[in-house]
């Protein structure tokens, strides 16, 4: 055999091999995924090793067989009675970029003569499901399975409230829609699980799949589940639409829940930007979405682009950057914060999450370490979802885990070598000494933060500093330091020298909700500040405060009050905020100028202010009097919106609630 002949040979016969050990990946995941609900990589992952068989496929036609991944959707389990489709349901082609989603656009805009519109839709990461109703009436429900058939779930479907039972129109119909649990209701419910033992979910999807494939549908009732509908197959009655959009109102009219976030644009421009804005806006919703669904409008144009064997040609979606991913964990750091907890944190081998390289992450306490039995050198799934840090979620079974030794929580405080105490109803492990270096230099260093006394100019680094040269070891030294000190500090000259020592000073006028935030009592964050002094509006009031008027103030339990008790009793204490006192600080709830306008009114904030922060601007609101909110109810009495709003802005819209803008929110606090 010629010497090129046998190379060609071998490089077939490796891609074969390739090909083969792709699809064994991707079905074994398959199963995880779609019938265990517990799937063991990344979906960014999965859909690699995808795109990567794909690829081969296309440049071997020759080896696609019928049974390819690729050439099938989903899968199926088997635990409910199977059920055929009267329509195939398909799955969906992925997109990740500019370019790919214009060639897409490309491949359908040159099948017609005029510009082809398109809708855009957020693609709900939850499970499809397919309904049929009969004369208005929902008869049955089933899962997409693989397409041809799915389960019976009629039942099940039946417990999901945004799911009618009778329409609004005695008329037949088929629609298709996404069942997904709410972000906070999964969180809620893997607390539940976690008090309870029982097995915690990875995400919402997989919970939203495990709590829909119960066998006890009064299980699956007790879960939070919602639909979103986004597809009718109408075939006859007295309206047949001819569009995608007007499907999506006919529906509506139906009865059914349709996702809002939904637009028609004219072309892929258009698409561009709806992708663009979801990328950082979806994290403001209560559902998760992993893309954008970008369906050709017209639905005789959809008929004539037809499908390929798993999905449309007339649709795509658009994947977000990835908010999951799977790395190894190289090391366990430990750090003492201010309450002198002792906090893990994973250092990991760097990924690119959610569009930006993570190298750490947060492991909670040693309790979650031990229950998830994670080990130095294992491979973990971690998820980021904007600005929250990245949290590892699971351990991804390897044999190799087992081979790694069991991680010890460590017994000695890692700064100052103290012996870790535990203290009672708490999970954490912590440093019981109080001139612990990495106490005190975290106590500072939330002193100066955004949320306390948002000190600008002075960071963690000049912190650190200043506490080294000793200048500064209790957050009462800031003000007794003089303009001289800060040119102790590494490359300060004079203009840095002043814009520190200035913003120190200036922030003996911080509001009194700031300053008894920044004093670290423990369980006591910036909102129970504010329900403290909104009872106790000056420091001679909280020092007079007994257990009972604490524990009796809605939103503070005994547990804090005892805490915020034992604060003001403490002599330490005391002295300090005499120093303060003769400092020229003002112990005096600067709410007191309540008024009018503002006095219980509550407030949303959204979208990005120019002449303040959003947290700047609920200082203002609170100190005249009002509440600010994070999400929009009828009793919102006015959203404050700033550049970009969120969704925040629709809802409020909808609910007929007071939107402002800026210069309006100026005006109504009178400055
Ligand atoms: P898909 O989730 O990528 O896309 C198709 C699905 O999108 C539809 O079936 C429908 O359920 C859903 N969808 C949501 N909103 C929609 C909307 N507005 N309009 C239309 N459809 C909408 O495809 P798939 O076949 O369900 O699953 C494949 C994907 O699942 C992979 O890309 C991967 O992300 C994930 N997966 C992960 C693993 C894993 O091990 N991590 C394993 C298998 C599959």
């Amino acid at each position: 055999m010629e010497l090129l002949e046998y190379l060609q040979l071998l490089g077939v016969y490796m891609i074969e091999k390739e090909i083969k050990s792709l699809r064994d990946e991707i079905n074994k995941h398959n199963y995880n995924y779609y019938t265990l609900d517990n799937p063991t990589i990344s979906d960014y992952e999965y859909d690699t090793l995808f795109s990567r068989l794909k690829e081969l496929e296309a440049m071997y036609p020759e080896m696609i067989t019928p049974d390819s991944p690729t050439q099938r959707v989903g899968g199926i389990s088997s635990s409910f009675e199977e059920h055929k489709h009267k329509y195939r349901l398909y799955s969906l082609d992925n997109t990740y970029n500019e370019e790919e989603l214009k060639k897409w656009y490309e491949r359908v805009q040159k099948e017609f003569s005029e510009p082809v519109q398109l809708v855009c839709e957020l693609k709900i990461d939850g499970l499809a499901i397919a309904l049929t109703y009969k004369d208005g009436y929902f008869t049955t429900g089933v899962t997409r399975g693989d397409g041809v058939i799915g389960e019976n779930i009629t039942q099940n479907l039946k417990t999901i409230k945004s799911i009618p039972l009778k329409l609004f129109k005695n008329t037949d119909i088929e629609v298709r829609g996404e069942i997904y649990m709410p972000k906070s209701s999964f969180e809620k419910l893997n607390e539940e699980n976690k008090e309870k033992g029982e097995k915690l979910f990875a995400n919402p999807r997989n919970a939203a799949a495990g709590s829909l494939r119960q066998l006890d549908s009064s299980i699956t009732a007790k879960r939070d589940l919602s639909m979103f509908t986004y597809t009718a197959i109408v075939e006859q009655g007295d309206f047949l639409p001819k569009t995608h959009w007007d499907s999506i109102q006919y529906i509506k009219e139906l009865g059914f829940k349709t996702n809002p976030n939904i637009r028609l644009v004219d072309d892929i421009n258009g698409a561009i930007q709806f992708c663009k804005d979801w990328e950082t806006k979806r994290f403001e919703l209560d559902y998760a979405t992993d893309g954008v669904v970008i369906k050709v409008n017209r639905l005789d144009y959809q008929n004539e682009l037809g499908f390929t064997s798993r999905a449309p040609k007339w649709a795509t979606a658009f994947k977000f950057p990835p908010e999951e991913m799977t790395t190894k964990l190289l090391d366990i750091e430990l750090g003492v914060g201010k309450t002198g907890a002792v906090t893990p944190v994973a250092v990991l081998e760097p990924v690119n999450l959610a569009g930006s390289i993570v190298s750490r992450a947060s492991l909670h306490n040693f309790d979650e370490i031990k229950r998830l039995d994670i080990r130095i050198g294992d491979t973990v799934l971690i998820k980021k979802a904007a600005e929250i840090i990245p949290k590892v979620i699971k351990v991804i079974d390897s044999e190799e885990h087992e081979t790694l030794p069991v991680y010890e929580p460590p017994k000695k405080c890692p700064e100052c070598e103290g012996l870790l105490i535990t203290r009672e109803g708490e999970v954490n492990l912590f440093c019981d000494n109080p001139n612990c270096s990495s106490i005190v230099k975290s106590r500072l260093e939330y002193w100066v933060s955004k949320e306390a006394m948002d000190i600008d100019f002075i960071g963690p680094s000049v912190i650190s500093q200043l506490y080294d040269l000793g200048l500064v070891t209790k957050p009462v030294d800031l003000y007794k330091l003089h303009y001289e000190d800060f040119f102790k500090l590494e490359n300060v000259k004079e203009k840095s020298a002043t814009n520190m020592f200035n913003s120190i000073q200036n922030s003996k006028n911080q509001t009194f909700s700031r300053f008894v935030t920044a004093l670290s009592i423990r369980h006591v964050g910036k909102e129970t500040a504010e329900l403290l002094i909104n009872e106790f509006p000056t420091i001679e009031a909280l020092k007079q405060a007994s257990l009972e008027q604490l524990s009796s103030i809605e939103g503070i339990g005994d547990k804090i009050a005892q805490s915020i008790y034992e604060f003001f009793h403490d002599e330490n204490n005391l002295i300090l905020l005499d120093e303060f006192e003769k400092l020229g600080f003002s112990f005096e709830n600067n709410a007191l100028n309540k008024t009018e306008e503002l006095l219980g009114k509550t407030f949303v904030l959204t979208g990005t202010l120019t002449s303040m922060t959003r947290d700047e601007a609920g200082d203002k609101i609170k100190i005249r009097g009002g509440k600010t909110s994070s999400s929009v109810s009828k009793n919102t009495s006015y959203v404050i919106a700033g550049a970009n709003p969120g969704s925040k802005l629709d809802k409020a819209e909808k609910l007929g609630v007071i939107i402002l803008n800026e210069d309006e929110f100026l005006k109504l606090i009178g400055e």
